[in-house]
């Protein structure tokens, strides 16, 4: 097993805090406390597509073998909910919130809005973020005619890689993210097995195609692996913007043999499936 790097680990248990906790604290301005880390990779800008009309209308149905975690009603999937606002069929993040169930390979889908009241710049412009595995960053921002680095912007993996094409809505607008994720898997002791990988359309459009994760993303630090289990808490980040949310639903695609030792997180990184 690598080893392990304090401040990343403060920065996780710090979290977790929040979301156990259900305090009014968010990844951001805990990692504000850091220095920042930027890959200083030199991208191209990603070139601007304008989307077709899809998800731009009112939320579609959701497959039947899906799991709802959000249709407008409630969010009792989640923990830490305590401090977002629902409006008609939505609500507005007001916490980093985590899933009561964990999840691994999967499909999911999600709807967002970032505020139709455009205020900041930058990362600090309808700055929300998807978790995969509560260590996995899709970034949610609004990147509609606001410059930020390209691996931070809207549809990147946050810090590592840039979307292949900008395909944002402008802001207040609805958007999908349609994402579809193969879990890493570890050795017993440890070790990295086999990266994720991430494929993402938003608004229909191909943002990320199958890219290999590096590892974890994290602010302050490089991307790294660290050993867990198949199934993790799926995480939505707030970062003090009042980005809104709607019609989140899952499709859990690891086999059920997987679950064989759910109960022991060593097992499961055994598991191949
Ligand atoms: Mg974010």
């Amino acid at each position: 097993m690598e080893n392990l790097r304090p401040m990343r680990h403060l920065r996780f248990l710090a979290v977790t805090s929040v979301v156990l906790g259900g305090l009014a604290m968010s990844l951001s301005s805990t990692a504000a406390f850091f220095d920042e880390w930027k890959s200083g990779v030199d991208w191209s800008e990603p070139p601007i597509v304008t989307p077709g009309d899809r998800g731009a209308g009112d939320r579609g149905a959701s497959p039947s073998d899906a799991i709802v975690l959000f249709d407008g009603g409630d969010l009792s999937a989640w923990n830490g909910v305590e401090n977002w606002t629902f409006e008609e069929d939505y609500a507005i993040v007001g916490s980093t919130v985590a899933t009561k169930r964990g999840f691994g390979d999967c499909q999911l889908h999600l709807e967002f809005a970032t505020p139709a009241e455009v205020s900041g710049e930058g990362q600090g412009r309808g700055n929300s973020g998807v978790y995969l595995m509560s260590r996995y960053e899709l970034q949610i921002l609004d990147s509609y005619e606001n410059t930020t680095y390209y691996d931070g912007q809207c549809g990147s993996i946050y810090k590592q890689r840039p979307p292949l094409v900008n395909a944002c809505r402008p802001p207040g607008e609805w958007q999908i993210y349609d994402i579809i994720f193969t879990a890493p898997r570890f050795e017993a002791a440890g070790e990295l097995k086999s990266p994720g990988f991430v494929t993402v359309l938003q608004n229909g459009v191909l943002v990320q195609n199958h890219y290999e994760l590096q590892g974890g993303t994290f602010y302050e630090t490089p991307p790294a692996y660290e050993a867990h289990s198949l199934r993790e808490p799926l995480m939505l980040q707030f970062h003090h913007n009042p980005t809104r949310f709607r019609n989140i639903w899952i499709r859990d695609l690891l086999p059920p043999e997987s679950d064989r030792n759910a109960a022991s997180p060593a097992a499961q990184a055994g598991e191949t499936s």
